[in-house]
Parts: structure tokens; sequence; C-alpha cells
């Protein structure tokens, strides 16, 4: 089968490679979309930390069964799947607590270990999740981003009734804003500097401030009233928005960190001790965020088409990322599609 393979950053190359044999509790998946996501970027431009090089990508996956090891009984030949990427010890104080999501040995396939960028796929029968037969492949490969942003939402506490400021309308930010609407939050507001993505977010019924031209302040009494936002998600991952997210609260209100920061962050700790807030982090998903994400699409909940802005076939995938680099804001989705 084909395989991709970042040899350094910046280039893929196509190997010929035998497809592993399928053990007792493993399947066979092929693979039929990919999506690209921010922190492939920072890995096909050689800054993210924790990955080395050759590595295959693709942890943003539809795929269907095709083979089945003896002892597999949850998934058929012929499913339709998504895999959950983590690899995890099993054996540290987060996976015997049930937050394997932040195992102490975390191995996330397209970073530390082999991603899916290939025809086929040989995994762990467990790391599969069914998809509802009327779904796309395409939104399929959706599921992963999307279980990012309920696992956020859900990390904040109860959404039923709150109003959410969500910084950033990028992929994440867009999804989180989906998914707090979804899930039951009475007003949700993204600030985003891209008329782009502005667009996008209105269009997925999100409603906006123009950060570039809007006094945010301003934005959140005019929606939220007196009382501002009751949770924040930063979703960039920069000091900027950070500071945005500390110095426009309201005292008692709960801030999630959903963007990943290169730099160290320097916030205004004053505020968080005199105004009560609470920091909350919030790393990848588990299995109950990506059910919840699969329900969210197949009711209709969550808008995911909108968000796709290229496709690319898997031949070209290098072109995905001189895409993402040459169209920066208007490339939300690319999604690498497979041969039929
Ligand atoms: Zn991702
Ligand atoms: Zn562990």
């Amino acid at each position: 089968m084909l395989q991709a393979i970042m040899t350094q950053p910046g280039t893929i190359e196509f190997r010929e490679v035998p497809i592993p044999e399928v053990k007792s509790n493993q399947i066979k998946i092929k693979i039929k979309r990919i999506g690209v996501c921010g922190s492939d970027v920072h890995v096909n431009h050689g800054k993210h930390p924790y990955t080395s090089y050759p590595v295959v990508q693709g942890h943003e996956i539809s795929a269907e069964v095709v083979e089945i090891g003896s002892d597999v009984k949850h998934v058929a030949i012929g499913d339709k799947v998504t895999i959950q990427p983590q690899v995890v010890c099993g054996k540290c104080y987060p996976c015997t607590h049930g937050m394997y999501n932040d195992c102490e040995e975390l191995k996330v396939m397209g970073f530390q270990t082999t991603g899916m960028a290939s025809e086929y796929f040989v995994v762990d029968a467990n790391k599969a999740i069914a998809l509802p037969e009327g779904m796309s492949w395409e939104q399929g490969a959706f599921i992963e981003p999307l279980a990012v942003a309920v696992h956020a939402v859900r990390r904040a506490g109860d959404i039923k009734g709150k109003r959410v400021l969500v910084l950033g309308g990028g992929p994440i930010g867009n999804l989180v804003s989906q998914t707090a609407k979804a899930m039951g939050a009475e007003a949700v507001l993204i600030s985003e500097l891209s008329p782009y993505r502005l667009e996008v977010a209105r269009r997925c019924g999100i409603k906006t401030v123009d950060a570039q031209n809007e006094d945010l302040l301003e934005a959140i009494y005019q929606h939220f009233g007196a009382d501002k936002a009751d949770y924040i998600f930063e979703c960039i991952g920069i000091n900027p928005t950070m500071k945005q997210a500390i110095d426009y609260a309201r005292k008692g209100s709960t801030i999630v960190v959903v963007g990943v920061f290169a730099d160290l962050g320097a916030i205004n700790m004053g505020f968080v001790q005199d105004h009560e807030l609470s920091l909350v982090g919030s790393a990848m998903y588990r299995e109950e965020d990506y059910i919840k994400a699969i329900e969210l699409v197949k009711e209709q909940r969550i808008e995911v088409d909108l968000l796709v802005t290229h496709r690319v076939k898997f031949g070209d995938y290098a072109e995905a990322y001189k895409i993402i680099d040459e169209q920066k804001d208007k490339a939300m989705k690319v999604i690498i599609e497979m041969e039929e």
C-alpha cells in the first residue's frame, strides 16, 4: 500500500510499504478522508515540539473496516468508523482515573507514533468508533476535531443557559461555539480578526465581533449585558487573547484554555485571584466526547460542511500545506481525499 511519509519538515514522500498483519484484537481499515489540522501544520513547519522525523501524519480520519481479527466483536467488516488516535499506557494515574487523554506516556498517531496517512491502516479495534450509516466520509473526518470542542465545552461545566465568549474563529473556535450552542448555551459570541472566518461563523449561525474594527468589551456588554460572559474559551493559544480573557471576564467567570501555546503565557494573576476566576485547561478528548460529537453531527446540530474550504487528492498531500501557507485564514479545513 501507499504511505505518505514526512521525511523532514515540508517534505512528503510516498512509499510502497507492506500492510501490517491483523492481530486477533485488531482491525484493518481502508482510509477514506483525512482532515489536516493546525498541529499538522506545525509538524510541516518543523515547529511541533513533540514530533520527530520521519513521521506519518493523519489523525482526523474516516474509514471503512475491511478485515477484523478473530477476537473482535464490536465492529464488523463494512462498518464506517473513525479512530481515537491516542495511544496510552493504561497504568498511570490519569489512565486509572478515567482521564486517559492526560496519560503520562501519551502518544498520538501522526505525531509520536505512526499516523493514518496511508491507503490502509491496522489498529487495535478498541480505538475504532462506529459512524452512522448516513454520515458522509467528510463528516466522519470531522468527528476528531469536534470531539476536541465537545471536551472543551464539558471542561467548562454545565453549559445550559450560559453566556459564552469564544476567542478565535478557526476550525476549533468555530466548532467550540457551535457545540456550546448545540449543548444549551443561551448566547454565544465569537471574536475573530479574519473577515473570512467571521463570515463562516455567521453562516454557521454564530454571532460575531470583528476584533479588528470593533471594541470587544463593548460587544460583550451589548450581547451579554452587564453580567458579561459566564464562560470564555481561548481557542488561539496566544498571549493577547489570553489577556483579553482575563481582563474582560466577569468576577467568577470560567476561562477554558483550548488553544495550544507555543510561548510561555504571561497573565494577570492578580485578576485570577481577586476576581476568583477559574482557569481550566482542555486537552484532546475521551471516547464519550466522540460519541457526543457523532450524535451532534447526526442530529444536524453542527454545521461541518461549511468549514471545508479545500479538497486535495491523497497523491497531492503536500499541496494541502501549500494551500494552508498561501491562503492562510481562507483555508479553514483542508480534506485529503483517498482514491475510491
Ligand atoms: Zn488535529
Ligand atoms: Zn497512562
